[in-house]
């Protein structure tokens, strides 16, 4: 097992892509196999930070106190066997995509961050723009190898229920805590995962690193679709780009079914004309698409599809892009990544707090939602940027405070939650709550269920060593 001390070494594990600066571990520990992870945790007593690859941005693999335990060594990525592959915590997304590649497979969950590591993406259940259709990490984890804070090991699949106590090496079975909190149904990364029946692995994923250490987990792939389907779309105001967002959720849309829907409003498109100036100059905001294309003599029906159903709509048609190849597909998907790399970097640049929201609403209050957010952020005098995923109900909204405004930003940010909760939303639709996003997870879940959380937490972890400080404080 490597342990790092010197300041020097620990410190690329005190940071995250939030830039949050209240790090503090006397030790960074890189075990080598389960058996060494094992035996450190049955001889520590100190509170642990899991790490993965650090591009979380709610502070959550950031240690307050204690030891870092990075599973960086766990890398290895095993056969394809039955539609699934075993796959070490460390594993990047990119690793895993590169993996894949020459196989007839995918793995669909696709956060834009392709350096996650497949460890983070569980514990914070990630998703992407594809996820819209394919679903999101938790929908694809078959099993996984987890070891609790105390090194009891346990390998969950699924089937797994937590009306039955779980079993694990080395220690008595430990019984679901009665609880009546239930996750919010619309698309959710907010604190642990619990409905009814439900399995045991869904409680680990998304707990944010608090409730056991994942070293590896079996994926569900897909097969590998023939081609996408994928184009930018621009529309000369705001409300014909809503209205066809929601006109795709309508059941009969004769082959249209796109598996991305994704969302940039004005001022999204004036940043990104710095590098893309190919933007219609007249576009007030556009939708990024993509369908997957099963088989490739389905291009062109589904290309078909899509245009006559678009002619029929109020989009800027003539300056609209459709990608004609591989390249085009992948440019496409730089000109989604590029809008949270611009704002991440410019908040670095400016020394500037985050103030970004990641909420999610049920279908139902989807036009409401973006009525409201628009009325709000207008009149707020506050320069702001939205996007993202339209299609889950699911968008970012970043506010832009200058030095004299970032009070007034936070009352933004409560004046737009409060509406989302009122509607049963959720204030985390795939970052997670970490150690930025505690007070609205309180606010969302309420006293009540807190505590029967904060039983959960203590009937796995009773001595509440992992991941302190994230979700909620104990
Ligand atoms: C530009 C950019 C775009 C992004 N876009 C998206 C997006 O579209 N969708 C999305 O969901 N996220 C997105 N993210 C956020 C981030 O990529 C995800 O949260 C990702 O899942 C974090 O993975 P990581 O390996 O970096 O985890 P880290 O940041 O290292 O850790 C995150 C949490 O996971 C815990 N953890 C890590 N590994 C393990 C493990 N093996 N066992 C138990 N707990 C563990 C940590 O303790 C911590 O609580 C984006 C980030 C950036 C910088």
């Amino acid at each position: 097992m490597i342990r790092k001390t010197d300041p020097q070494t620990v410190a690329p594990y005190l940071i995250d892509a939030s830039n949050y600066s209240g790090g503090c571990a006397s030790e960074a520990v890189i075990p080598e196999s389960l058996d060494e992870l094992i035996g450190f945790l049955r001889a520590n007593r100190q509170p642990i930070t899991v790490s993965g690859a650090g591009t979380g941005v709610t502070a959550s693999r950031i240690p307050s106190s204690g030891t870092v335990v990075s599973l960086e060594r766990f890398k290895t990525i095993g056969e394809i066997a039955d539609g699934s592959v075993e796959v070490g915590a460390a594993v990047s997304l990119r690793d895993l995509q590169e993996f894949l590649q020459d196989t007839p497979y995918f793995y669909p969950p696709n956060p834009t961050e392709t350096l996650a590591s497949i460890g983070g993406t569980l514990a914070t259940n990630a998703s992407g723009s594809r996820s819209h259709k394919f679903g999101v990490t938790r929908d694809f984890v078959l099993e996984a190898q987890i070891v609790l804070a105390d090194g009891r090991a346990l390998r969950l699949a699924r089937g797994a229920k937590i009306d039955r106590p779980l079993e694990c090496e080395g220690g008595p079975p430990i019984e679901f805590p009665h609880t009546r909190y239930e996750s919010p149904r619309c698309k959710n990364a907010a604190g642990y995962y619990v409905r009814p029946g439900m399995d045991w692995l869904d409680l680990f994923i998304g707990s944010d690193g608090t409730l056991g250490i994942m070293t590896g987990a079996r994926l569900k792939l897909l097969p590998r679709p023939a081609d996408f389907l994928s184009g930018v779309l621009f529309f000369d105001g705001e409300e014909p780009c809503w209205r066809l967002a929601a006109s795709l959720r309508e059941p009969d849309r004769q082959g249209i079914s796109p598996c991305s829907l994704e969302y940039f409003d004005s001022f999204s498109l004036g940043r990104l004309r710095r590098k893309f100036p190919n933007i219609p100059g007249r576009a007030r905001a556009a939708l990024f698409f993509e369908q997957d294309i099963a088989e490739r003599k389905d291009y062109e029906p589904v290309l078909e599809a899509w245009s006559d159903y678009l002619n029929a709509r109020e989009v800027l048609l003539d300056d609209s892009w459709f990608a004609r190849d591989a390249r085009d597909v992948r440019a496409f998907h730089e000109f989604r990544h590029e809008l949270p790399q611009m704002l991440n970097e410019e908040n670095s640049r400016l020394g500037r707090v985050k103030v970004g929201t990641d909420m999610a609403v049920a279908d139902e209050y989807f036009m409401e939602m973006m009525r409201f957010y628009r009325n709000i952020l207008s009149a707020s005098g506050i320069e702001y940027v939205v996007f993202g995923h339209i299609g889950d109900n699911h968008l970012h909204v970043n506010l832009l405070p200058e030095e004299g405004q970032v009070g007034k930003a936070g009352e933004v940010y409560q004046t737009l939650m409060d509406k989302v909760l009122e509607w049963n939303g959720t204030v985390s639709a795939e970052h997670g709550i970490g150690k930025l996003k505690k007070k609205y997870y309180r606010q969302m879940v309420g006293e009540r269920a807190l505590e029967e959380l904060k039983r959960i937490k203590k009937a796995l972890d009773p001595n509440l060593i992992l991941g302190i400080g994230n979700t909620f404080d104990i």
